[in-house]
């Protein structure tokens, strides 16, 4: 089956930035998304910048000087390139496991989709004032949770990580009330499509089957197009979304990284890693970590995160349902292609993570007991609350000669010496060269994740006006796997006062 065609607005090179704007998610039309401005930030300034995101969309290095730009009016909502057609976009979705009816981009604006040597891009602001969708909330973000979405949304691109890229942070003096009252920031986001789980949902839970057909179609038309010739190209689709999914999972896992909010409205159609609000990466290992202080139940917890993953695919997939019956009536036939089209995630996401574990283990070949090996280094290092990154990087120069640097991490020697010596063995039957190993492990293990009193630091010193932490951080965190012993302090134990940090939705 061919998907239809869509329509797309080609519009000639008018902006004075020299982009040039395609806006395929705005010619889908107004079922889709609200068109208007965003609402200024007073006196806006910028806070930091990412190079590697500007040099991703293909800009010049000044861009964010450059007069004839504009760019720190622009991306503070206050002026719009020509070309751009602002929108929020309107979705539903599940939270914390209970459907929560119609959300959308509450205090997200689109500003279009642009060129790039990359493919389309799409920019966003976030923090650019109230929508239609903003609900009870003041359409704002604050600098302190810009500040985390910008920094984390660029060290999880560093880490290899699929994700949305941040490319600039203005704030503005602007007070924003929350638990108490803070300054005002946009985040300019930029990912190849904002779409969520939760945009299916949206319209299947309101009985729009066109609409959910022409987003499914757009979905694959530009982003999945491998899918168009399937005989059912929704549940290629639903398939496709579940391995990247999959995927994403181990790559988070293996990280230590905990997202906090993973509600249907928060998992990309594209496997990225999106909208950064309570995330955390582990300091001790805890498999039972929370780390958004909102969610009580635990819901999200570091170990439950796959599990939830797969529940949030049941969820899109049910959305999907009409699709995949194509065009004949939804029967108990159709919910097994369905389930059947979500089924490899299990084996996608084990078969990722083993092959993580494996790097990170520093071998190169495979064998069956493997797996417990992984098991039971990790079964120690959570009886310990080992450090997550510490641990994992020092392992790299764990040798039966020198053992000491990892081996003193532990408290239960004897039981850290009889996984070693299992270890040791299977390093043995491997006959490696020792260098390529711990190349191996120090490409796996990164020695810098932005920690959250690391982050904490940036925005304690950007709130008081200082943005040089912001981008050093972000500098160091460019090159998370190189040793960089000038900022070894950023790779240290966490302080003491890191365990009273908490974050939670309110952002
Ligand atoms: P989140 O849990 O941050 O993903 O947000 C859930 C929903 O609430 C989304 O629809 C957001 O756009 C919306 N939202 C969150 N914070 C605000 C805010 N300050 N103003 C308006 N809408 C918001
Ligand atoms: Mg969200």
């Amino acid at each position: 089956m061919q998907a239809a065609p869509l329509p797309v607005l080609d519009r000639p090179d008018t902006s004075p930035a020299g982009l040039r704007w395609r806006n395929r998610y705005a010619a889908l039309g107004p079922a889709f998304h609200t068109r208007l401005a965003a609402q200024a930030l007073p006196q806006p300034h910028w806070v930091a910048v990412s190079g590697s995101t500007a040099r991703l969309l293909g800009w010049p290095s000044d861009w964010a000087e450059r007069p004839d730009w504009r760019a720190l009016e622009v991306l503070s909502g206050g002026a719009d390139w020509a070309g751009s057609e602002p929108l929020a976009t309107v979705y539903s979705g599940h939270q914390f496991g209970v459907w929560a009816g119609q959300l959308g981009d509450g205090r997200a604006l689109l500003l279009g989709e642009i060129d790039t040597p990359d493919g389309p891009m799409e920019l966003q602001l976030k923090g650019g004032g109230r929508t239609p969708y903003s609900r009870m909330g003041d359409g704002r973000a604050v600098l302190r949770s810009s500040i985390r979405e910008f920094l984390c949304s660029e060290a999880m691109h560093f880490l290899g990580i699929p994700t949305t890229r941040a490319l600039a942070v203005v704030g503005s003096p602007l007070p924003v009330r929350r638990e108490t009252i803070e300054t005002a920031a946009v985040v300019t986001r930029v990912a190849p499509s904002f779409v969520r789980f939760g945009h299916f949902e949206h319209f299947a839970h309101h009985g729009l089957p066109a609409e959910l057909r022409a987003l499914a179609d757009f979905v694959i038309e530009h982003h999945y197009p491998a899918c168009r010739d399937a005989a059912n190209p929704y549940a290629a689709l639903l398939e496709a979304v579940a391995r990247r999914t999959a995927a994403l999972m181990a790559d988070w896992q293996a990280v230590g990284f905990c997202h906090g909010v993973m509600n249907t409205d928060n998992l990309s159609i594209l496997g990225l890693t999106i909208d950064y609000g309570p995330f955390g990466f582990l300091d001790g290992f805890d498999p039972g970590h929370v780390c958004n202080h909102s969610d009580h139940q635990g819901r999200y917890a570091y170990a439950r995160q796959p599990g939830v993953a797969f529940w949030n695919l049941h969820a899109l997939a049910q959305a999907m349902l009409p699709l995949i019956a194509m065009g004949d009536e939804v029967t108990e036939a159709t919910g097994e292609l369905a389930l059947a089209a979500i089924e490899p995630y299990k084996a996608v996401f084990a078969d990722a993570m083993a092959t993580r574990l494996r790097s990170k283990l520093g071998l190169a070949t495979a064998r069956d007991d493997d797996g417990a090996l992984a098991d039971d280094w990790l079964k120690l290092m959570a009886a310990e609350r080992a450090d997550h990154t510490i641990t994992w990087r020092r392992l790299a120069q764990w040798s039966p000669a020198e053992p000491q640097a990892v081996r003193d991490l532990f408290l239960d020697r004897p039981a850290f010496d009889a996984w070693a010596g299992r270890y040791a063995q299977r390093l043995a039957a491997e006959g490696r060269v020792e260098a390529e190993r711990r190349l191996q492990m120090d490409r796996a293990n990164p020695k810098y994740v932005l920690r959250n009193h690391l982050c904490e630091n940036a925005i304690r010193a950007a709130q008081g006006g200082d943005f040089g932490e912001t981008q050093r951080l972000l500098k160091v965190l460019e090159r998370p796997f190189d040793e960089q012993p000038e900022h070894s302090a950023y790779a240290e134990f966490p302080p003491g006062w890191a365990q009273t940090l908490e974050v939670s939705c309110s952002s």
